[in-house]
């Protein structure tokens, strides 16, 4: 979302008599033709505050959702804690989701404290699934920010100058926790008041945004600021959404224009607004993923691969970017037209060799190598076509050569088969590995303790 008007901060001195205008109509469409949404004068007078403040916490009151971050015990610290990291994960990710995630995170760091004290690799871990990591490294950022300067911000405005707090986390932590006078503004919320007020411009323009916050800000109510913009967004979530509003159970239908202006015109739907702006096509990215697996001699080197000699190869991603900081299979990114098999290994063969001294078949012996299939990974702005293959090495000079202490060995880790089902990992390298394993079940007959095939039943890559 973009910016909040600093003017959000400054609530007190909003009036209730402080009404949006209502655009003026334009002229009249011509009788031949359709008339467009932007030519409509709004049929209703803007929504009255006093009144649809009144209605629209009555529904709240008696139709919120039992959820467990709004049962938050502790003081208003507490409180702010546990709408901060509701409302991070809340941001890309639907509320059944949320729920476990929340209460798992809760569990495990209680407090801001806690969570301070948690390793970045830990944070990622109990993330993994949700997405958007950069929310995880953020929360772990800006909670260590805040102890280190010793108190939780009470404001809007001090809330925006922790790491990761916008706009819209600001105005929820600082209303709902600390009961001040601010706005939020989340997609729920846009489209409520864009069909409040038959607001049919670009929803995405920062004039439009802007207004959002403006209306937002004359909206809420002075004595439960919290209260009023969780029951805009609960609106927004259930009874006014996307596709499907319920419009005849809606307490504030007295005031909105949208659905007036669709009954004095059967070409207008509520659902007009807010305009749909088509997205942005996603980048193509095509991707080599190895799978490697180490079979042999691995006691010594791995002790807590004792139960279990198959050890897979993760590497970490770099610390800024997509991804950042995140265990993935090796992978190098590829040309669309190079995708094909001797153009892919060729790459991960030089990679391997470059990066992590696993020159194959000079210092390992590869008895198993085999493409596994396609996976494609949806970002919010890129499909990366994922081309999988399974490669399973024995490491001549011993697994210890890989995960040798100093700078490599944080770059890199072998992770046995009984933890790459508990780790956290990202939702499209789980997959990967979900892919591999069903393959070697299905293509390599893997034993019921899932030791690799011996070399009679395997075969040798050509070198
Ligand atoms: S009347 Fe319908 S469109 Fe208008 S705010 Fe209520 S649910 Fe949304």
């Amino acid at each position: 979302m973009a910016k909040n008007p600093k003017a959000a901060d400054s609530r007190r001195g909003c009036s209730p008599t402080r009404r949006p205008q209502p655009r003026r109509a334009k002229a009249a469409p011509a009788a031949s033709s359709a008339p467009d949404i932007e030519d409509l004068a709004p049929a209703v007078p803007a929504a009255a505050p006093a009144a649809l403040r009144a209605q629209l916490l009555r529904w709240y009151d008696a139709h919120r959702r039992d959820l467990p971050w709004r049962c938050a015990s502790g003081g208003e610290e507490e409180r702010a804690y546990a709408v901060w990291v509701s409302e991070v994960m809340l941001q890309q990710t639907r509320v059944p989701v949320v729920v476990g995630y929340y209460e798992r995170w809760m569990a495990r760091w209680p407090t801001v404290r806690s969570l301070a004290a948690a390793t970045q690799e830990e944070v990622n871990e109990m993330w993994a699934g949700l997405g958007y990591y950069r929310r995880a490294r953020f929360l772990l950022e800006g909670a260590k920010q805040i102890i280190e300067k010793g108190v939780f911000p009470r404001t809007a405005s001090a809330l925006r100058e922790v790491r990761g707090i916008g706009d819209y986390t600001a105005g929820a932590i600082a209303s709902i926790a600390f009961n001040k006078v601010v706005p939020v503004v989340d997609g729920n919320v846009v489209r409520v008041i864009s069909r409040l007020y038959a607001i049919a411009d670009n929803p995405k323009e920062s004039s439009t945004v802007k207004r959002f916050w403006e209306l937002a800000d004359q909206m809420v109510d002075p004595l439960r600021p919290g209260d009023f913009n969780q029951a805009m967004m609960e609106l927004g979530a259930t009874l006014c959404s996307k596709t499907k509003p319920g419009c005849s159970e809606c307490p504030i239908s007295s005031h909105c224009q949208a659905l007036a202006l669709s009954h004095e015109n059967s070409s207008v739907q509520v659902m007009d607004f807010p305009r749909v702006v088509p997205k942005a096509k996603p980048r193509r990215d095509f991707a080599a993923v190895c799978v490697v697996q180490i079979a042999q001699g691995l006691e010594e080197e791995a002790p807590d691969a004792k139960d279990n000699d198959n050890l897979f190869l993760l590497i970490k991603r770099p610390e800024e970017g997509l991804l950042a900081g995140l265990w993935e299979f090796p992978l190098i990114l590829v040309d669309e037209g190079k995708t094909d098999f001797q153009n892919r290994r060729k790459a991960m063969d030089k990679y391997l060799s470059k990066l992590l001294s696993i020159d194959v078949g000079q210092r390992s012996d590869v008895i198993f190598r085999e493409d596994v299939g396609e996976h494609v990974h949806i970002f919010s702005h890129i499909r990366l076509t994922m081309h999988v293959e399974l490669m399973i090495i024995n490491l001549k000079d011993g697994v210890d050569r890989l995960c040798k202490k100093g700078a490599d060995s944080t770059k890199l880790k072998l992770v046995n088969e009984s933890s790459m089902e508990s780790m956290g990992l990202t939702s499209g390298i789980r997959k990967v590995y979900n892919m591999v394993r069903a393959f070697k079940e299905k293509r390599l007959a893997v034993s019921e303790k899932g030791h690799v095939p011996t070399r009679k039943r395997t075969r040798r890559l050509k070198q």
